[in-house]
């Protein structure tokens, strides 16, 4: 304990909080003026059909250009946004971004479908279905291209709410999908429930399917439990040709990971 060590220890111990305390207060101001000047990019990775090799959608990930450090990673400055309510702004600015984009590629031909990631706050946020709808209007997207992403977590918390809420949000025509599925605590009396379209099999199952029989039998069941939910499935994370083989053998329709490729600019983006 910080007070054990006596009057020094304890001292160290408020410094170092304050220390974290002002770092995390920069880190807010940063993002914040990230967010006013533009320092944001959003980066798009694909999601392929396991039976046609073709790109079906596109995962949107949001990436900090900052001016000196480079590319920041969203696992840096997402949990501070979503600490702070920054994630409100930042949450809407990625989604007007992605639409746009998505948009963008209809207009050259390119039927994608593209995903947004929402974080718990936005779940929360009585504000959330009014934005969705005016930036699906502004942005002259169509609503059923459009799939949100929510985590296991984010629905569980609350999961009689979250229906209400899943609800609303599936009213204006767009998709759903839980994320990082099996890492939470669905029970499979909420699935059922839950009007979601697609389980996103979370990539740490995937990371060990050709060596460890426990991950691929859980990845398995999913992949039956999807279907008989009559679900989509897309496993996460898929990085080599072995764990490709599982997944194809299994059933699984659909793949995302460094195999197919990386997340990349709008502009970068491999032709389906
Ligand atoms: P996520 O939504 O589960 O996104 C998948 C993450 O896995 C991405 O990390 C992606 O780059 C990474 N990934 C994809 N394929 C592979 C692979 O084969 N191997 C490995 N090792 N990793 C792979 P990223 O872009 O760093 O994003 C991390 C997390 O940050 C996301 O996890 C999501 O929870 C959050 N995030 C990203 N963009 C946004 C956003 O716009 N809004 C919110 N609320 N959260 C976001
Ligand atoms: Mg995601
Ligand atoms: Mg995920
Ligand atoms: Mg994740």
């Amino acid at each position: 304990e910080a007070k054990a060590g006596g009057r020094n220890t304890y001292r160290f111990y408020t410094e170092e909080l304050t220390r974290a305390a002002q770092e995390r207060l920069a880190l807010e101001a940063a993002l914040r003026r990230a967010l006013e000047r533009n320092e944001l990019v959003v980066h798009y990775q694909p999601v392929v059909s396991v039976a046609t090799g073709h790109m079906i959608a596109v995962e949107a990930l949001v990436r900090w250009n900052h001016p000196q450090e480079g590319l920041v990673s969203p696992l840096r400055f997402v949990p501070v946004a979503e600490d702070t309510g920054l994630i409100i702004p930042l949450g809407a600015w990625v989604l007007r971004a992605a639409c746009r984009q998505g948009r963008r590629w209809l207009d050259s031909g390119r039927l994608l479908s593209v995903a947004v990631n929402l974080s718990s706050r936005q779940f929360a946020d009585d504000n959330l279905v009014d934005m969705v709808r005016e930036t699906l209007a502004e942005t002259d997207f169509p609503a059923r291209l459009l799939t949100l992403e929510l985590t296991e977590s984010t629905i569980m918390t609350r999961p009689d709410q979250a229906i209400e809420m899943l609800g609303r949000l599936k009213a204006l025509g767009v998709k759903l999908s839980i994320d990082d599925f099996g890492t939470g605590y669905s029970s499979l009396a909420y699935l059922k429930r839950f009007p979601v379209d697609t389980l996103k099999i979370d990539r740490s199952f995937v990371a060990d399917i050709v060596d460890d029989e426990d991950d691929r039998m859980i990845v398995a069941a999913v992949v039956v439990m999807a279907r008989q939910l009559r679900l989509n499935v897309i496993a996460e994370g898929v990085e080599n040709a072995d764990q490709f083989d599982y997944l194809n053998r299994i059933g699984c329709a659909a793949c995302q990971g460094y195999l197919f490729g990386k997340p990349v600019p709008a502009d970068e983006l491999p032709p389906d």
